[in-house]
Order: C-alpha cells, then structure tokens, then sequence
C-alpha cells in the first residue's frame, strides 16, 4: 500500500510502498477515505516529536474492511475515524474516572504507532469513533483532532450562553471555534486574527466583530469573559490576558515548549483563570460532531491526493494551505 513516512532522519516526509498492516486482536483494519493534516504532523517533520521510521496522521477515517477476532464492533462497511489517543490502558486512576484523555500509557497515533496517511490503517476497535452519516469522511476527518480541540477548549472556559468570547486566530482551530461558539450561545463573540483577508470570513462563520492584530498584539473593542488562545504569535499571549474581564477564563492551545514572559498583576486584581486545552473528556467528541449535525457548522476543508503529501505538508508549513487539509487516498 501506498504510504507517508516520517524518514529515519527525522525531518520532512517521504512516500513509499508498505505491507498492509496486520490486524491485532482487538484491531480493526480500515481503508483510509481522508486524513487530516494538522500542526502536529508540522512539528513531527521538523524532528520535534521523535519516534523516526512511523506513518504519520493522527486524524483520519476509513471504512472497516476487516475486524480481529477480539472486535464484536465495529463491522465491516462501517466508517469509523481515530484520534489522538488510542488504547488506553483502562485501569489507572484517571481511566477508571473516565478521564480517558489523562492517561499516560495510551498511544498516541501516529506518533507511537502508525497513523492515517495512508492507503490503510489500524484502528483500536474500542478507541474508533462512530462517524455519522451526515458528515463527508474529509470534514469528519478534519474534526477528530481540530474541532474536537476547539470545542473543549470553549467548553473549559464555560464559553456558554450569555458569555462574551474571543477567538484568537481564525485558523484550522479557531474557525471552528467561532462557529462552535456561537452555536453553544455565545453572546457576543470576537475574532482576531494576523490576516486582514479573514476578517470577512471570521464574520461569516459568526463573530460579531473581528480584529486584525500585529506582531500577535490587539486591542478588543469590549473586555470578554472567555479566550480561546489558537495563535503562537509573539505577543498573543499578554494580549488575550489583557483582553479578559474580571473572573474571566483562558484557554491555551498552542503546544509550544518556549516559554512566555507574563506579568502576573492583572491575573490578581482580575481573578483571572489560564488553563492549557487540548482534547478534553471523551463525550467531547460526540458533542462537538453533534453540533455539526444540529447547527449546520462548517469544517472549510481542502483536499490533497496521498501522493502530494510532501506539497500539503509544505503548503501547512507555510501557512499556505486553506483553514485545513486532509490528504485522500
Ligand atoms: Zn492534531
Ligand atoms: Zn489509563
């Protein structure tokens, strides 16, 4: 089968022939219909994220072509997607609290076992996520890693109905963010983003109001009482602390390792809260694919050929590509 590999020395991606995986036990083996590329696979390629030689792609949907002996379900036909996080170990202290997403012995697809960029792939028959009928393979594939990211992160800031919110950059993350937002009722809702281009976008996805920043520095028009931080820009950070109102919550997404000079006075006169988001508590998942079904939100997708792998990965790299890319089989 055809397929992307991290090379062994560790930077960009290449194509090659692979065996079709083997099925294990609890597997199921799908075709691979849409494979989302995302800033992990960006930080993967440059070396960041190690574990050389595996096929990248951590959001992706296929249909079951076979099951393992272990598997009652899915069944074959089925179209199933997986996340991040697979195979978790089930009996550490935050799985036996169904907070799935803490636990340290799962792996980590296409990171610790072999990803989605690709003709075929494992999936965990217990980790495979049902995808519904109403979403393409290439917008569902799109979600598994960025809308469910986007909508954990509104929800850990309880960006509910009545709360003012600000996305910070309108990108694979943030415009879905700003749709989520404003279907979970949001009531007032502000984007900011590097690029005067999406100001127009940014409203038609739903923000009431939208602002360009520079240098990732912006002023909002009104105090809000929730942020959601997509941007890594220098800046961005202070920026969104400036921007919360009393007892106001930020979440964080970029997964940088630097780190950020901040001036801790507004956090105590304003009560404020920062929190790191990333993909949250399962039920999560089928949240955010609920509200597309139910509220119409749009994943704005492009779709790439396998074999341009390298082109999309570059094209992402670059920031070239549109709001996100999912490279088909
Ligand atoms: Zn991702
Ligand atoms: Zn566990």
């Amino acid at each position: 089968m055809l397929s992307v590999a991290v090379p062994r020395s560790g930077r960009g991606w290449v194509l090659e022939e692979r065996d079709k995986p083997t099925l294990g036990f609890h597997d199921v083996l799908v075709r691979v219909l849409a494979s989302g590329v995302c800033a992990m696979d960006v930080r993967q390629a440059r070396g960041e994220m190690g574990y050389p030689g595996l096929v990248p792609g951590h959001e992706f949907v296929g249909e079951v072509v076979s099951v393992g002996p272990g598997v009652s379900g899915p069944v074959p036909g089925d179209r199933v997607g997986a996340t991040w996080h697979q195979r978790w170990c089930r009996v550490c202290e935050h799985c036996v609290r169904g907070r799935l997403e803490l636990c340290r012995k799962a792996d980590e697809t296409g990171i610790h076992i072999d990803g989605g960029h690709a003709e075929y792939a494992l999936v965990d028959a217990s980790s495979a996520v049902p995808i519904p009928e109403s979403l393409s393979a290439e917008t569902a594939a799109a979600l598994l890693c960025s809308g469910y990211a986007a909508y954990s992160s509104l929800k850990d800031v309880a960006a509910g109905p009545g709360s003012s919110v600000a996305v910070i950059g309108i990108g694979g993350i943030g415009h879905l963010a700003v749709q989520y937002a404003r279907a979970m009722g949001a009531g007032r809702i502000v984007a900011v983003t590097e690029s005067a281009h999406k100001v127009q976008l940014a409203k038609e996805l739903g923000a009431d109001e939208a602002v360009v920043s520079e240098g990732g520095r912006f002023s909002l028009p009104f105090a809000v009482d929730a942020v959601v931080l997509t941007s890594e820009a220098e800046g961005a950070l202070a920026a969104a602390v400036e921007a919360l109102a009393p007892y106001g919550r930020l979440s964080v997404l970029p997964a940088t390792v630097a780190p950020v000079p901040l001036a801790l006075q507004r956090l105590l006169h304003f009560k404020l809260t920062i929190r790191g988001s990333s993909q949250g508590p399962r039920h999560r998942l089928t949240e955010m694919l609920d509200l597309h079904r139910r509220h119409g939100v749009k994943a704005l997708v492009e779709s790439c050929p396998l074999e341009q792998a390298a082109d999309a990965l570059e094209r992402v790299t670059r920031r070239e590509a549109h709001l996100r890319t999912v490279l088909v089989p």
